[in-house]
């Protein structure tokens, strides 16, 4: 049961809170008051870090973007880089605009759901999670972060701090499907990122959501400049690497059946915003 509630107004209050036993981070609610509701949170004390400013904001230098963890999801959604337009997409696929408004980009994190908005564009975006506790401080890619469904490496009293993402000369985008906007999460969503790679060929990344355990990178790939991407290998690759289930939001065969479409749509926005970077 929780018991108490503290407004956490410094880094340093912050780390201090959080590395105390039975503490839990809360950041806008949104997941946590539904996890608390079902019986899983456990811990009687509830850390607020949104008060806490240098956890929240987005800085771009000419190498990385910098986004801090409290950055609501849909300041997030408003970024305006091609480059990043995978992590805007799924921002802005995220609830309604009060969920958008008061979830945090940590917070879908953390949450680690397998359909979470956010992830597979952190994967292919080849973006770094800067954690602290109080061993000190970490940096984890992305891309071993989430270890299954709801988990992650982060130890008890281990707070994500920001995320940095290295910003390259490219695009990206991202796409769902889902049975309730607004509502619901993700049946499944496929992101890509496309960007110049060596030998002036493209580069490119494709991540997948809601088809595995935790969100999947299933493709690392290359193709000559001026030449098309090819669709069905791409597919391919997702299909061999993905464990769809059935569930409440669609059966494994209709998760598998939405790929095409969703990478079809995904990569020619990518191709799209990778002219206009
Ligand atoms: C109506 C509704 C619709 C939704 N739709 C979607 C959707 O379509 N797609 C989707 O992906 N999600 C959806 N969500 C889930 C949720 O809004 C997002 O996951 C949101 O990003 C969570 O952020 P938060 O700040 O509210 O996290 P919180 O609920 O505060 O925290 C979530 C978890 O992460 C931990 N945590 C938070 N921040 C940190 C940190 N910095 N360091 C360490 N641990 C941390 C908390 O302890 C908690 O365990 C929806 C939620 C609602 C209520």
């Amino acid at each position: 049961m929780i018991r108490r509630l503290v407004m956490c107004s410094s880094l340093a209050e912050a780390r201090e809170l959080v590395s105390a036993e039975g503490t839990s981070i809360v950041a806008g609610g949104t997941d946590l008051v539904a996890m608390y509701l079902s019986g899983n949170v456990s811990q009687h004390t509830l850390a607020d870090i949104r008060g806490v400013a240098e956890l929240s904001g987005v800085s771009l230098s000419a190498e990385q973007a910098t986004i801090g963890s409290m950055t609501v999801l849909d300041r997030v959604a408003r970024l305006d880089v091609p480059w990043l337009g995978a992590l805007s997409d799924g921002a802005a696929n995220i609830g309604s605009r009060q969920t958008r408004r008061r979830g945090t980009l940590g917070g879908n994190i953390c949450r680690a759901s397998p359909s979470g908005d956010t992830l597979a564009s952190l994967l292919v975006m080849d973006a770094q999670c800067h954690v602290a506790g109080k061993e000190g401080s970490r940096v984890v890619p992305a891309r071993e972060f989430f270890v299954g469904p709801g988990k992650t490496v982060l130890q008890p009293g281990e707070i994500l701090e920001q995320v940095t993402i290295p910003l390259r000369a490219g695009g990206s985008a991202y796409q769902r499907s889902t049975v309730r906007r607004g509502m619901d999460l993700a049946t499944v969503g496929v992101a890509v990122a496309l960007w110049d790679g060596a030998d002036s060929g493209t580069s490119a990344a494709i991540g997948v959501i809601g088809a595995a355990p935790t969100p999947v990178l299933a493709v690392e790939s290359s193709f000559d400049a001026g030449a098309e991407p090819d669709l069905d290998r791409f597919e391919q690759q997702i299909q061999d690497v993905i464990r769809p289930i059935d569930d409440v939001r669609g059966g494994a065969w209709y998760r598998r059946r939405l790929i095409r479409p969703l990478l079809e749509g995904a990569l020619a926005r990518a191709v799209e915003r990778r002219a206009a970077g």
